[in-house]
């Protein structure tokens, strides 16, 4: 039998019960043109179900531990391709060129380590041809992402992710479906990238950079954390406020995707030329 430890470093909470794996399964996106990228198969209980969807599976695990485990029980599934790195750091566009997949649309599935959540999403979001993720996080972190204007959860990770992508809260999952078992609830959310993005390419960090700003400190207004780092940002707020009937005291949080976007494109772009 596998005698495996699950490591904590690695944010290890192997998943048990069927039902919930079939219920993720069911929410992942078929396509006759997928790849699918899994990030820490573990001990295979979601990648078993991604290959019998019969396109190719591109599977990322740092835990080198769980290499045989995973090679014993897929090793005879053709479309599955395992690489023992850690994702964050790998390369992956050379991987996806290597087997060829480059034509592929790229759909990712992970039930995440809770703590590298961001810097996985943010990885993700720059592969090329990337159409959807479909992720396991801390139910904290999900409610952050699809949160609405003027909520406690609304904050830069939520816009930024909003600019990228349509974000769906899919359901909550309960400690006891792990082994072992975590301290928080979790969800599942799922990413469907917007096939057109509001402002070109070139100017994508730079408005990632204004977003943060925006939300540097949540608790002050609009105007004070811009004020510091974007010479017109006073004035063209003020105009802003007093145009939409918004009160001059207005908080990031208040203000949607498409209002930010706007605000960046008068703001930062003016004081850059
Ligand atoms: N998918 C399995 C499941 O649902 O039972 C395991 C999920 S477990 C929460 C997270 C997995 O990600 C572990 O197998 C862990 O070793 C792996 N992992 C953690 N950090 C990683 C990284 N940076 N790159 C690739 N895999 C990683």
């Amino acid at each position: 039998m596998n005698t495996h430890k699950a490591q904590k470093k690695w944010g290890q909470n192997f998943l048990k019960d069927t039902t919930i794996i079939e219920k993720i399964m069911a929410s992942v996106p078929r396509s006759k043109h997928a790849v699918y990228i899994e990030i820490g198969p573990g001990k295979g209980a979601l990648t078993e179900g991604l290959l019998a969807l019969n396109r190719p599976v591109l599977a990322y695990e740092i835990d080198r531990n769980l290499e045989s485990t995973l090679n014993a029980r897929f090793n005879k599934a053709e479309n599955f391709h395992l690489i023992m790195d850690d994702f964050l750091t790998r390369d992956i566009s050379i991987d996806i060129r290597d087997h060829q997949f480059s034509e592929f649309d790229v759909h990712v599935v992970a039930n995440l380590p809770y703590y590298i959540t961001t810097p996985i999403i943010r990885k993700c979001l720059d592969l090329a041809n990337l159409k959807s993720i479909t992720i396991m996080v801390q139910d904290e972190v999900a409610k952050r992402l699809s949160a609405k204007p003027s909520t406690k959860d609304y904050g830069a990770l939520t816009v930024l992710s909003q600019y990228y992508a349509q974000i769906d809260y899919l359901f909550q999952v309960p400690p006891h479906v792990f082994h072992p078992a975590p301290k928080v609830h979790s969800a599942v959310i799922q990413l469907t990238i917007k096939p057109e993005r509001i402002l070109p390419v070139d100017q994508e960090k730079t408005f990632e950079t204004f977003i943060h700003q925006c939300f540097k400190q949540k608790r002050k207004t609009l105007i004070n954390n811009l004020s510091s780092e974007y010479a017109n940002a006073k004035d063209v707020l003020t105009n802003y406020f007093d145009k939409e009937g918004l009160n001059p005291q207005t908080r990031a949080e208040a203000l949607n995707l498409n209002h930010l976007v706007h605000l960046f494109q008068k703001i930062s772009l003016k004081t850059q030329h």
